[in-house]
């Protein structure tokens, strides 16, 4: 973490007395994929960060450079020509998120879509699940005392799912059993734009924990490849 290590610190405070709890998750983001330029733009000296100002400029007829264009790119989003910014889609492999997550996220629609792990043709067996970040308890007790709490409730989720697969259940009615507490993957699509948006609203601190928390790491990574693109997300969020 690099821009916002305060705020995840926060959020994990509680992080070490999950470790050991039945079936605890995590969560991890992993970047699969992302536009690249040609090689014939990267020998203009185009990369996927300045894609969407290198459409623009063109769209101008003009010259410039890569500084040029990291300079445009901020442009571009001060005036709010942000269609340019779908010029760059990234793919995201996101783990350890629950489906109380899922139900949030993707009520996001535009420039956005999801693969996730099937319910239907994957066993839920071996799956794992979210415990809450309870970052706004000040007692040690009282976490570990919530914690014992949730792992009852998530033991007996598995009992009854294996009692009742046992009986011949198949899995797309033995998944109705889970709390929305359970963990799911996903593959997610998104452009530049529509990350832009996610940001402004889930890294804000009235966003739930869970989704601010995949925020978090999500925006660091975007960061890693166009700061020009997100980092006014920063100023936005605090
Ligand atoms: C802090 C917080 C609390 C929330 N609480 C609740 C809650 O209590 N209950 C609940 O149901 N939801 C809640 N939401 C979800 C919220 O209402 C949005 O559904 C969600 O954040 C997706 O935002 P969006 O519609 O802007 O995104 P997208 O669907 O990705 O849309 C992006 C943008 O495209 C434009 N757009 C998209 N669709 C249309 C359209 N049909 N017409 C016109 N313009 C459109 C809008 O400018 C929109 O901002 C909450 C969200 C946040 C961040």
């Amino acid at each position: 973490m690099k821009y916002f290590d305060r705020e995840m610190e926060h959020i994990e405070r509680w992080k070490g007395l999950r470790r050991d709890l039945f079936r605890n998750e995590e969560p991890c983001i992993q970047r699969i994929g992302m536009t690249m330029p040609t090689e014939a733009m990267e020998d203009q000296g185009v990369t996927t960060e300045t894609l969407p100002a290198y459409t623009a400029r063109l769209s101008h007829e003009s010259a410039g450079t890569h500084e040029d264009d990291l300079l445009l790119n901020r442009k571009l989003i001060r005036w709010g020509h942000h269609t340019c910014l779908e010029a760059v889609q990234f793919i995201y492999y996101v783990t350890g998120v629950s489906k109380s997550l899922a139900g949030q996220w993707t009520r996001h629609r535009i420039g956005i879509g999801w693969t996730f792990r099937s319910t239907r043709y994957v066993k839920a067996n071996k799956n794992m699940f979210i415990y809450p970040a309870l970052e706004y308890l000040d007692s040690e007790d009282a976490v570990r005392a919530v914690y014992a709490a949730y792992e009852r409730e998530h033991k007996h989720a598995m009992d009854v799912y294996e009692e009742l697969q046992a009986l011949g259940v198949r899995n797309q009615e033995l998944r109705r059993l889970m709390p929305v507490g359970w963990a799911t993957a996903a593959y997610v699509y998104v452009n530049a734009r529509s990350l832009r948006h996610f940001f402004e609203l889930r890294l804000e601190k009235s966003a739930e924990w869970e989704i601010r928390r995949l925020a978090y790491l999500m925006f660091e990574d975007a960061m890693k490849i166009a700061p020009s693109l997100f980092e006014d997300s920063i100023k936005e969020s605090v």
